[in-house]
């Protein structure tokens, strides 16, 4: 495997030579170099996109599919050196970086599938004469950015759906998870995808991302990363009225509802929480739990959450790693500061772990907070760390109105077995994807963004096909 820029169907060098360190957080340490680009590697890479999207749109759609499907397959054959690649550069359990892995094959296998449905329409007009038709064309050469935190499965979700209704992309990988994006685009090569198609770059972010704006063939970036950076990008892309799909942060609320079984409803809360450590963009951030139930829930997240097991991601025995890096440690020590200066209470964790072990790592222990207030920083922003704050609510009312008051909308939670309460909590919250005793509710098959500040677009289930189409009008004049 060789871990370089994937440009024109070849594995290179960065034009001028520039590598970057890879560091494991388990370790605290650099393990590999790899290539780094500058922005001469994304006008390459555009370059070769744009070339190859005149064969790729003609290419038929079952044969398109074909080669996705065998991404796919490629995906999962090397599911384990693809899974320790992710938890190497993200710290994440073996387990989680596994269903990444198997979840993006995924990605492309809908992708390949939904495209060959993907359908125009004959539309009836209100004169007789005119004869409408509608067909949907491939937007033409996409960008897709993605974070470190999923590094194999947000750009499976850009990559996918693109490549599937005949556009090529440029992708660009975060600066931390290269090789995670490496060993995909192994599989992309191995696939035998014609070369051009599928590309990526490595390198300084705002430099790369100029050249995606600036670039005429670029006709949509697809952004997946923080509000901030999200709201930059679409000033800039605004110059050259460049679609964007948006996929930004979030500040998920959790509803423990009055009906809900206190025990399964822990679990839930314990496992959605501390997933990637925390560094989710749907991980669940404000706990709303019934006044009366609030000292049962609480008692079980503790217990729950002190058992899990700290460690190397690679030890099988590990149930949470490390934070991506010691900048994630801080402002999680910081989020923690202002809980403890502003009134509340640490149950558990709210430290370092202690031990020779965790010395070099960037390990920091689960952590649960009582006594919230709204002042309080973990409230207002988006926490993307290892912390558990519950807070009780009188009536389930007041509670979606505490869950809406505020400026993102990607995901909420909720844990209740009474459909009138689902029901309600589906319409009224305000969301892009609401789950209910549901601790991952991401999948291919289903639309998945944010509502607010939290996106533009979805991403998975038919619907994102759209995203990376035109529709054409045909209107035909009879004689
Ligand atoms: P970030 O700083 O916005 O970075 C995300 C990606 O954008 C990285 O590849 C980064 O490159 C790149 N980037 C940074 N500055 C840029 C610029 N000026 N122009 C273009 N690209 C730029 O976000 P992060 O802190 O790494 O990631 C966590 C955020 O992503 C959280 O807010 C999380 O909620 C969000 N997220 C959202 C979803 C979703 O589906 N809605 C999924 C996952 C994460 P470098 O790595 O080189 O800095």
């Amino acid at each position: 495997m060789e871990y370089k820029l994937y440009i024109d169907g070849r594995f290179c060098d960065a034009a001028g030579g520039g590598t970057i360190g890879v560091r494991d957080p388990a370790l605290g340490r650099e393990f590999a170099r790899v290539a780094y680009g500058r922005g001469e590697d994304a006008q390459r890479a555009i370059a070769a996109a744009e070339r190859s999207f005149r064969l790729w749109r003609d290419v038929n759609v079952y044969e398109r599919a074909q080669y996705l499907r065998q991404v796919g397959a490629l995906m999962r054959q090397r599911v384990e050196t693809m899974a320790e690649a992710v938890t190497r550069e993200v710290g994440k359990p073996l387990a989680e970086s596994r269903a990444e892995v198997l979840g993006a094959a995924a990605t492309f296998e809908h992708a390949a599938e939904e495209a060959k449905r993907h359908y125009g329409e004959w539309v009836l007009s209100h004169v007789n004469d005119k004869r409408l038709l509608t067909l949907r064309s491939p937007i033409g050469v996409c960008a897709g950015i993605a974070p470190w935190n999923f590094p194999v499965m947000l750009l499976c979700r850009k990559l996918g759906p693109a490549l599937a209704v005949g556009c090529t992309m440029v992708a660009r990988s975060a600066s931390q998870t290269p090789r995670s994006a490496m060993e995909l685009f192994g599989c992309i090569h191995d696939a035998g995808l014609p070369a051009g198609v599928a590309n990526l770059v490595t390198g300084p972010a705002g430099e790369q991302a100029q050249e995606f704006l600036a670039h005429p063939a670029v006709r949509k970036i697809s952004f997946t990363g923080s509000v901030e950076v999200g709201k930059e990008l679409m000033a800039a892309a605004a110059k050259g009225l460049k679609k964007l799909s948006l996929e930004l942060g979030g500040h998920a609320p959790f509803i423990v509802c009055p009906d809900a079984d206190l025990e399964p409803a822990a679990d839930v809360a314990v496992k959605a929480k501390f997933r990637n450590m925390g560094q989710s963009c749907i991980a669940p951030s404000r706990f709303y739990v019934p006044r009366a139930k609030a000292r049962d829930f609480t008692a079980m997240v503790v217990r729950l959450t002190s058992a899990l097991t700290i460690g190397n991601g690679l030890d099988p025995g590990t149930r949470v790693g490390p934070l991506i890096d010691e900048l994630r440690v801080a402002a999680t020590e910081a989020l923690v500061e202002d809980i403890k200066n502003k009134g509340g209470a640490i149950l558990c964790g709210g430290q370092r772990p202690a031990g020779d072990r965790f010395k070099s790592g960037s390990f920091y222990e689960p952590t649960v907070a009582v006594d919230l207030n709204q002042d309080m920083l973990i409230m207002k922003e988006e926490p993307f760390a290892p912390i558990l704050p519950i807070i009780p609510y009188d009536d389930l009312d007041q509670a979606v109105e505490l869950a809406n008051a505020t400026p993102f909308g990607l995901a909420a939670y909720a844990a209740t077995n009474d459909m009138t309460t689902i029901f309600k909590l589906g319409e009224r919250l305000e969301a892009g994807v609401i789950a209910v005793n549901d601790f991952a509710p991401a999948t291919p098959q289903a639309p998945f963004g944010g509502m607010k500040e939290s996106g533009l677009g979805r991403e998975g289930g038919w619907q994102v096909l759209d995203a990376y189409t035109e529709v054409k009008l045909i209107s035909i004049a009879m004689t």
